[in-house]
């Protein structure tokens, strides 16, 4: 069993042990510790960072009572000799500002709802824990919220010890029922909660400087919390500041109004972009007939509309072609130059012409991409100088 120094001080950075075993594991440098500083993955906290013997340790796992470090390089040290451990203070510090503010909102939970903390789990950038259904709103969360500050602003000190026997604490007094109270170590924050943990805490909660919770959310039977605490809050509300700084900069308002500002323009460009579709829809419209005054010609009964456009793009094409196409005995040929190369045909369904054909050949013979139905097909040429040429060519299959 490696002994744990970060059970009695989780403050130590520093540390010499000896080496009891070392081994490679799918090719990574195993190390195990007579004692070790190190915080292996476990209880949902994460591990420590550090180096032993200048060497990266780049996970730390534990496997039946025995503290595994893997290395990203070997150490040179044998079984029996001594090396030397630095863990990354400022790592152990974020995870114990998370995990002691874990405690401090789960107290707050029971103490305010008589919730239950089922887990835990510390992530790089967020943490959860997770609770037995809840009838959330925002007005209990800022309650959470409100008594687990105040108990970091109370800077109340957190003791931790080991219960060497049951008589020492009843079971009513841990947060978290255990099957087994010998041997347990327990996490006491002063006259607030008490619970069994074996992770690395701050001795007073002041050091945690704040818990926000940042969200919530429902999973079946049960309410997922995320919260910052600490450094991580603070880096929340630097992004945070910044973001509606640029914004109220950008709009010329206050943050306050910023809200409102948002949705205004959301409102006022969701009337226009309504405004603007019935406007196009109306032009649309009124091409159709320019169309069919100046550019139709009756060939044998068939009325051949061709124009090839110098701005126009394929979507609005399409939708004057397939407006043409629901008048009677029509052949559609329309082009445009900008803002690419697209040649757009169409015809009545009581004209008979494979259009689609007409489209393949085309787009065999000048390159491009496109197709469509018997009725109406579009083809979108690579190069710009073949327009004209394309264009005289479906006007010779359609209309020659
Ligand atoms: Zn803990």
């Amino acid at each position: 069993m490696t002994e744990r120094l970060y059970y009695y001080n989780s403050y130590q950075t520093t540390f010499q042990a000896n080496v009891v075993d070392k081994y490679v594991d799918k090719g990574k440098y195993a190390l195990i510790l007579n004692q070790t500083c190190f915080y292996p993955t476990s209880g949902g906290q994460i591990c420590d960072k550090g180096s032993i013997e200048e060497v990266p340790v780049i996970d730390i796992e534990e496997v039946n009572g025995e503290v595994i470090h893997y290395l990203q390089d070997e150490v040179s040290a044998d079984i029996g000799d001594v090396v030397s451990g630095k863990i990354d203070w400022r790592t152990r510090f974020d995870h114990m500002q998370q995990h002691t503010g874990q405690h401090i909102l789960s107290g707050a939970l029971m103490k305010l709802y008589q919730e239950d903390t089922q887990s835990f789990h510390m992530g790089k950038d967020v943490c959860t824990i997770d609770i037995p259904a809840l009838d959330i709103e925002e007005q209990k969360i800022n309650m959470i919220e409100e008594m687990a500050n105040q108990i970091i602003y109370e800077d109340r000190p957190i003791y931790h010890y080991f219960l060497k026997n049951s008589t020492g604490l009843t079971e009513k007094k841990l947060r978290k029922k255990q099957e087994k109270l010998d041997q347990l170590r327990i996490v006491e924050i002063d006259q607030f909660d008490c619970s069994a943990c074996g992770g690395t805490h701050c001795q007073h909660t002041g050091e945690v400087g704040i818990i926000k919770i940042n969200g919530w959310e429902n999973r079946k039977d049960k309410i997922r919390i995320s919260f910052l605490c600490g450094y991580r809050a603070l880096a929340d509300y630097q992004k945070k500041h910044n973001i509606t700084s640029y914004l109220a900069n950008f709009f010329t308002t206050g943050v306050e109004q910023l809200t409102e500002k948002i949705i205004k323009l959301y409102q006022e460009q969701k009337e226009l972009s309504k405004l603007y579709k019935k406007m196009e829809r109306d032009v649309i419209k009124w091409e159709v007939e320019e169309l069919k005054r100046g550019y139709c010609c009756e060939q044998e009964g068939i009325f051949v509309v061709k124009k090839l456009f110098c701005e126009k793009d394929s979507s609005n094409l399409r939708q004057i072609a397939y407006l043409l196409s629901k008048e009677e005995k029509y052949v559609i040929i329309l082009g445009a130059e900008n803002p690419e190369p697209v040649l757009c045909l169409a015809r009545s369904a009581d004209v008979k012409h494979n259009i689609k054909e007409v489209i393949e050949q085309i787009r065999q013979q000048f390159k491009g991409k496109g197709g469509g139905t018997d009725c109406m097909a579009l083809v979108k040429l690579e190069s710009l100088k073949d327009l004209k040429s394309a264009f005289q060519m479906a006007v010779d299959y359609l209309a020659g």
